[in-house]
């Protein structure tokens, strides 16, 4: 209906900024990719040969831009960094087909899969969803998206994280095991992907805890990188 109102003022839309452009890109869904770096599955306990990827989400409004300082997450003593690839489609559909998944890219962006471990291993333990653990308040530190037309579509290069200047996750995007475009194929036979929608691409080894005080640098080489205090 043209002249309906909301009974409640409507949530902001959720959006990140685009690199040398002042127009927003706004946010429709987050997914995320767990254990799509082999040697991430490793230390987590997996094996990466038996367990393929999987997919899981976090909230649009979870998102605080890169320089933020964010207060230690609430109910929780383990919260872990994992540092990952953003993709950021521009259009989408169902059943997208490999060889087309990455015309559906608008651009890219760091993120972190900030992850409260004690409750999401509470969680895993029980056989319950995971959001406390994945999906909280500013639990998606991200950068500005550097669109395609600029950097076109890395399937190479470090994907790294600091702590207090300590190199703690050093890996390559070159190690994924679900490639962006078998991402963007295999997501598209479960949900509709939407023009908006981000997919967080999954770390590579080396996450751990954080604390209060911690500053924390990473980036992917050719994309961007962030920053992020724990305050
Ligand atoms: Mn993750």
């Amino acid at each position: 209906m043209a002249n309906s109102t909301f009974v409640i003022s409507a949530p902001p839309v959720p959006t990140l900024p685009v690199t040398g452009s002042d127009a927003l890109f706004p946010v429709h869904r987050i997914y995320c990719v767990g254990r799509n770096f082999a040697d991430h599955a490793i230390e987590m306990g997996h094996d990466p040969n038996r367990e393929p990827p999987f997919f899981f989400q976090k909230n649009p409004d979870n998102l605080v831009l890169s320089g933020a300082t964010i207060p230690y997450p609430k109910r929780s003593s383990d919260v872990h960094y994992e540092i990952e690839l953003i993709v950021a489609l521009k259009s989408g559909g169902e059943d997208i087909p490999l060889e087309s998944a990455l015309d559906h890219v608008y651009g890219y962006g760091v993120g972190i899969d900030l992850t409260r471990r004690d409750l999401q291993g509470e969680a895993k333990k029980l056989g319950r969803p995971w959001e406390v653990g994945k999906a909280f308040e500013q639990s998606a530190p991200a950068t500005a998206l550097v669109p395609a037309s600029q950097i076109g579509h890395p399937d190479a290069g470090r994907i790294w994280l600091s702590v207090n200047g300590d190199v703690k996750q050093d890996g390559d995007l070159n190690m994924m095991i679900w490639k962006v475009p078998e991402m963007i194929a295999t997501l598209s036979t479960l949900f509709k992907l939407e023009p908006g929608d981000l997919i967080f691409a999954g770390t590579p080894a080396g996450v751990g805890p954080l604390k209060t005080g911690d500053v924390i640098k990473g980036g992917v080489a050719g994309v961007a990188e962030l920053d992020i205090t724990i305050g």
